[in-house]
Order: C-alpha cells, then sequence, then structure tokens
C-alpha cells in the first residue's frame, strides 16, 4: 500500500494569489510514502520545487516523533528551478541526523548534485551546500536504471524484501528543452501497484509511444498537463516546442497506456481555480478515473485500487 501525497503542483514559477488557493500555488513536489515492516514511514520525495518547502517543516516535526525513517531518497527529474526551488529551504537538509539519497539525471554541463551545490555558494546564498549537516549520498540515473529501495531508506541495486522499486525513462531535448528529464515508475513489490511519474514533457502526435510502453497498465498516471489546445497552438503565442503536453495529449497517452487513473499535474502559473475547476468538469466522463491534483491532495493505492484521503492540512506558521 502506497500513499501518494502532493505539495506542489504548479509549473514554471510559483504563485501566491488568493485566485490560485484551491489547487496551490507551490511548484512541483510530490511524496509517496509506504510504512516499513518496524511502522516507520518512509518517503520518496519527487522533485523539490517550492512546495517542498511546507513539507518540509512538517516531515521535520515527524522526524523528531521517530514517525519517519531519517534516511529517505529525493529524485529530481531535472534541474530546472521549479523541481529545485525548494531545497535551500528544506529543513531536514540541516540535520545531522539526516541521510539524503539524492538521485538525478546527468547533464553535459551540470549534474544535479553540482546543481544543487550552485545554487547554495556564497554570494547567492548565505549558507555553503559542503556545509549542512545532513548527510547527502548523490547517484546519477539514466534510462532504463532500477533502484531499490529498501526497509530502512537506503537505495539498493538488488535487495531481497525491498518497499519499494523505482524504475527510470529519460527522454531528451525534444520532449523537454534543452536536457530532457527523467520520468519514474514507482512499483510497490508487496502488492503490485505501480504509479508513473510523467511531467516535464511534450508529448507527441498519436502519443508518446516511449511514455505508452512505460507507463504500460500503471494503476495511476501523474502526467504534465500544463497547456490548453487552443494555448499550443495559439496564433499570435504558440507554446509548441516548450516541453509540456496539453489536457489532450495526458489524455491520449493514458488511455494508450491503459492506466487506471490519470492525475493532471504541472498546471500553468496563469490558470487559476476557476479556469482549472472548468477543466474538471470538462473531463468527467473517462474509461479511467480522472483527478486534478491540488496542493495537500491525498490519495491511497491499495492493491491497484486508489481512495482518495481526507485533505493534508500542512501548515507555514509554526
Ligand atoms: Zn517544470
Ligand atoms: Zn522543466
Amino acid at each position: 500500500m502506497m500513499i501518494l501525497n502532493f505539495h506542489g503542483v504548479r509549473g514554471s514559477h510559483p504563485v501566491a494569489d488568493r485566485e490560485m488557493m484551491k489547487y496551490g500555488g507551490g511548484t512541483v513536489c510530490v511524496e509517496i510514502v509506504k510504512t516499513n515492516k518496524n511502522g516507520i514511514k518512509v518517503p520518496i520525495i519527487i522533485d523539490g520545487g517550492s512546495g517542498l518547502i511546507k513539507y518540509g517543516y512538517s516531515l521535520a516535526k515527524s522526524l523528531f516523533a521517530g514517525e519517519y525513517s531519517k534516511t529517505f531518497p529525493l529524485l529530481f527529474t531535472h534541474i530546472h528551478p521549479d523541481h529545485l526551488e525548494g531545497f535551500n529551504f528544506f529543513l531536514p537538509v540541516y540535520f545531522g541526523f539526516c541521510t539524503l539519497h539524492i538521485m538525478g539525471m546527468e547533464s553535459p554541463q551540470w549534474d544535479t548534485d553540482v546543481m544543487l551545490r550552485n545554487r547554495m555558494t556564497a554570494p547567492v546564498f548565505p549558507i555553503e551546500y559542503r556545509d549542512l549537516k545532513s548527510r547527502r549520498i548523490y547517484r546519477s540515473l539514466v534510462d532504463g536504471t532500477v533502484v531499490y529501495i529498501d526497509q530502512n531508506g537506503e537505495p539498493q541495486d538488488k535487495t531481497g524484501d525491498p518497499l519499494f522499486e523505482i524504475r527510470v525513462m529519460q527522454a531528451f531535448t525534444s520532449s523537454h528543452p534543452q536536457q530532457g528529464a527523467l520520468y519514474f515508475r514507482i512499483n510497490d513489490p508487496e502488492d503490485g501497484s505501480s504509479i508513473a511519474c510523467i511531467w516535464d514533457i511534450e508529448s507527441h502526435p498519436g502519443g508518446d509511444v516511449r511514455v505508452i510502453n512505460f507507463a504500460k497498465g500503471a494503476d495511476v498516471m501523474i502526467h504534465d498537463t500544463q497547456y490548453t489546445e487552443e494555448e499550443y497552438a495559439d496564433d499570435e503565442m504558440p507554446v509548441q516546442g516548450f516541453g509540456h503536453s496539453t489536457y489532450t495529449m495526458a489524455v491520449e497517452n493514458a488511455k494508450k497506456a491503459e492506466v487506471k487513473n490519470l492525475i493532471a499535474f504541472h498546471y500553468n502559473p496563469r490558470h487559476n481555480d476557476h479556469f482549472l475547476d472548468k477543466i474538471k468538469r470538462k473531463h468527467s466522463r473517462h474509461s479511467f478515473g480522472f483527478y486534478m491534483s491540488y496542493e495537500g491532495l491525498s490519495l491511497t493505492l491499495d492493491k491497484g485500487k486508489l481512495a482518495k484521503n481526507s485533505d493534508l492540512n500542512l501548515k507555514f506558521a509554526k
């Protein structure tokens, strides 16, 4: 059984706007969490957009209470700011008792760990990456990598009793400028459930064949839905080639991959609650379950069955 929590659902840049409070303004951060054999929660965090900051405050409390594993993986799809900008203020990186297994892609200029370091270097930030108290272990991921996360939150190439299996797909320039991105399929080896994480991708006419094969039969597909069809092919400001998908593209990939549920994600920062509600109404009839993600959405995936939990109520204020 995996719990899927959304802490940031916005793409490109954060927004603080009263018209966007329902879906939220924090950039990309998703948590997939399982309870290990000792009753401790082990999270996989995917992306560190600004949504990671609020999550970090709440995770810190759970770490002090002994409810969460002090060792856990943090995966990055790529190094654009809407996927990294929360890291500098993610409280657990300042804790000496935490071990973060940071995983991300290699790049011709900066691998993910180099990018994190560059963002925490004088004079652009008051604290140096090397001075953080946490232990950070970096591992690069490429197309086809399979990593297991064991009961203690440690990545393993092979393990007899894994909590999670992580499969990696990498796509390049044409899918997401300028260096592509990683896409993850997170499997629960205990009950066979799986979640495909497909964002920061521009699909292709007829569907993205690699994505369709990679996500085949997944219980949940979280898919980039940055644009409407009208925006995508707008006469004055077309966004073709910007590296993001439309709702129609997401639906097409979901259908062809025969997933059980599609979750719209990585919203355009200029789509307000009213606009997103209208889109939601348009998608009420599909052969699969359709969800619009929002900050605080929590779902349980148990033996392939998806159910909504009560909303998370994480707070910035003390
Ligand atoms: Zn993005
Ligand atoms: Zn991006």
